[in-house]
């Protein structure tokens, strides 16, 4: 098995709608505003190569919306989507699964693009099979006014109109080393990855941690949709976690790429903070 980690890029959001019922003064002392509250986010995709199947975890904003959209988004270096798989000797062509971990925009919009001429949509990765997990797809698609600004139908439906759509329905292993977990909380149907890689086990926390800085458990978005089942997954996962020295990778978090874990008095928190080619 080979493992790579890769920023596509950052992008800004408001600091408050990330750290929910947390104040200000608590949130701003572990993660940097800016003048307008706003906090940088990474967005690191994780590549395994397992079994001859080359497998691409979730694939940023993509560029299809227009100016307006991503004038909200603030986006700033990174690798690129393309760049950073080439730059690891991959092509497009060579990724054989995609898995988004959900349909949020920052988290599948790179899936698909615009067709170089005309109108319409095709797949970024022509010879993937494109993984979601049903509940998630089917929450998706009816959409809801709460998510509405987050689940982009161009993101989404040209996925399945091209047929190579695989919709997973229960959590496991789907290929040697590489599990899912399926948790609620967030948004229904959000898949975690976890790869068994040697005598390690790797969890790519995606938006049920987003950050280091959420590892305490009342530390949450406020785009949860459920809250309180956050808190049940998180603690779930890390209690776990802190059992079998888990390490956790971090989707968003623009300091830390990977942590383990410890107890302390106050609860779980980081251990050791380090980088992803650390764990080789
Ligand atoms: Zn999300």
């Amino acid at each position: 098995m080979k493992l790579h980690l890769y920023n596509i890029g950052n992008f800004k959001i408001d600091g408050g709608a990330m750290f929910g019922v947390i104040p200000k003064v608590l949130w701003s002392r572990v993660y940097s505003a800016d003048e307008n509250n706003l906090i940088q986010l990474t967005l690191r995709s994780l590549i395994v190569e397992t079994n001859g199947h080359v497998i691409l975890v979730d694939t940023g904003w993509g560029e299809k919306q227009d100016e307006k959209f991503f004038r909200h988004v603030h986006k700033s270096g990174g690798e690129g989507l393309i760049q950073g798989l080439i730059n690891r000797g991959y092509n497009p062509e060579d990724v054989t699964d995609v898995f988004f971990t959900h349909l949020h925009a920052d988290h599948c919009g790179g899936g698909v693009k615009r067709k170089e001429e005309g109108i319409g949509y095709d797949l970024t990765f022509p010879k993937a099979t494109y993984h979601v997990s049903r509940k998630q797809w089917e929450w998706a698609v009816r959409n809801n006014l709460r998510e509405a600004d987050s689940f982009l139908e161009e993101n989404i439906l040209p996925v399945e109109q091209s047929g190579h759509l695989n919709l997973i329905d229960e959590e496991g292993e789907i290929f040697p080393g590489f599990s899912l977990l399926i948790c609620y909380g967030h948004t229904p149907g959000l898949m975690i990855p976890v790869i068994r890689y040697k005598d390690k086990t790797i969890v790519y926390t995606g938006d049920l941690i987003p950050t280091s800085a959420h590892i305490p458990l009342i530390w949450n978005m406020s785009y949860d949709i459920e809250s309180l089942k956050t808190i049940e997954e998180k603690e779930k996962l890390l209690k776990k976690a802190l059992e079998q020295n888990y390490i956790l990778v971090f989707q968003h978090d623009q300091n830390v790429e990977c942590c383990n874990l410890e107890m302390t008095p106050k609860g779980i928190r980081p251990k050791e903070k380090f980088s992803f080619s650390a764990i080789f």
